[in-house]
């Protein structure tokens, strides 16, 4: 241990940490408008199917240049919707990333289908074109890429796949809201693009989710199933003066309320500044990041503007005496909320138990799980929030570096 270490002893170890307070690894940002629009909401005479919604949704749909977006009580809500949508059914298998949250896979479990994964590409760590026309089979329906910590997958090739063997690409953009790729922004490009609304995304409602579509059919399917397959709602019921109405599908009840709604159209007018203030911290990160031993940060391919969700460093261990397990709590104990994005999900005990993953299928999504550790990002940080974080990380780091 060198002289000048001994007043940076870890917090792990007894030294006093960086920051006082944790900062969270995300958060959301609620401002008296928001708050005011909610309220407003609640003394109206709707506060679930009422104008808020198509609001809402004709909102997002102009913001993200789609023709369609139908709203949803989650984003898995949302998921689950796209995958009824796409006509997933028993027998059928949809390719997706390992390295994701469960419920990307998970909602093609939910229509009886199966989930078949391929694996990441090494830099960008969304799903590799090349690995998923191997899983292609006769049983292939759909493909559904997810654009990890915000930067797009390489979607014009999952839509070429798609179109060579008819296959529908649901877009898990539940990290990319406001991400462009090849020149536009993520809404319209795959055949169906989910987002969440989760207090840790760009916007929230609290829970919430949304399915953007060019495809007429698409949208009129999406409506029906989150309203338990009927195919007119109360208000246009209550407008149209009659009782009649028909469930043509079995949907299930996955509405947003329009208090939520109100919340969301208020949230859309901030995201510009939001993805901006992203953009700058992630420029700021990867600026310091660059030349610190023993961390390797996030790599973005020269077609894409990712929308930061996430800012996941890998870890160098080979120049590192410990491993991300040792990392992640000393950050933790200089008060820096990092986190770890993402278990890949075949390793999972119901995915293991069910479908006998043993470990070492997806070696390139394996060796990221172990070495990722997502810092801080959210686009209230401060300046001195993000200055806390590199002086942690350099602090950590250089204790562990051989
Ligand atoms: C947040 C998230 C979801 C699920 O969204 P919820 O709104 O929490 O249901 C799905 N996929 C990914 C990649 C997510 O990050």
């Amino acid at each position: 241990m060198t002289v000048a270490s001994v007043s940076e002893v870890l917090a792990i170890h007894g030294g006093s940490p960086v920051r006082k307070t944790l900062l969270p690894y995300a958060r959301q940002s609620i401002d008296e408008s928001d708050i005011q629009a909610v309220v407003e909401t609640l003394r109206s005479d709707w506060l679930t199917t009422g104008p808020k919604i198509a609001e809402f949704e004709e909102a997002m749909a102009a913001w993200v240049g789609a023709k369609y977006a139908v709203s949803f009580s989650s984003g898995t809500a949302a998921l689950h919707a796209a995958a009824f949508a796409s006509g997933l059914q028993p027998g059928d298998e949809a390719i997706t990333s390992p390295l994701t949250f469960a419920a990307t896979a998970n909602c093609v479990l939910y229509q009886g289908a199966t989930p078949v994964f391929a694996d990441v590409l090494e830099d960008t760590l969304t799903l590799d074109p090349d690995l998923v026309a191997t899983r292609i089979t006769p049983r292939t329906k759909a493909i559904l890429p997810v654009d990890y910590a915000g930067h797009p997958a390489d979607l014009d090739s999952f839509l070429q796949l798609a179109d060579h063997h008819g296959l529908i690409v649901i877009e898990d953009a539940c990290h990319a809201l406001g991400a462009e790729y090849r020149g536009r922004r993520l809404g319209s490009v795959a055949h169906m693009t989910v987002f969440s609304f989760h207090p840790v995304k760009h916007l929230t409602t609290g829970e919430g989710g949304m399915v953007t579509t060019d495809n007429p059919l698409f949208a009129e399917t999406l409506h029906r199933f989150r309203n338990h397959g009927i195919n007119i709602d109360a208000r246009q019921r209550q407008r149209a003066g009659h009782w009649h109405y028909e469930m043509v599908l079995l949907g299930f009840n996955y509405r947003l309320t329009d208090m939520a709604c109100a919340l969301g159209l208020q949230q859309i007018k901030k995201l510009e500044a939001n993805l901006s203030r992203r953009r700058q911290i992630a420029a700021r990160y990867s600026a310091e990041f660059r030349f610190m031993a023993g961390t390797v940060p996030p790599r973005t391919r020269m077609d894409v503007n990712p929308a930061w969700h996430l800012y996941p460093i890998r870890l160098d261990l080979a120049k590192l005496a410990a491993d991300r397990g040792k990392v992640f709590q000393a950050l933790r104990a200089e008060n820096v909320g990092v986190n770890v994005h993402y278990i890949p999900v075949h390793h999972h005990p119901y995915y293991r138990d069910r479908f006998g993953y043993i470990g070492g299928e997806y070696p390139v999504a394996e060796a990221a799980y172990e070495r990722l550790i997502s810092l801080p990002m959210f686009h209230s940080m401060t300046d001195g929030d993000v200055d806390d974080v590199v002086r942690a990380l350099d602090k950590v780091l250089a204790h562990f570096e051989k």
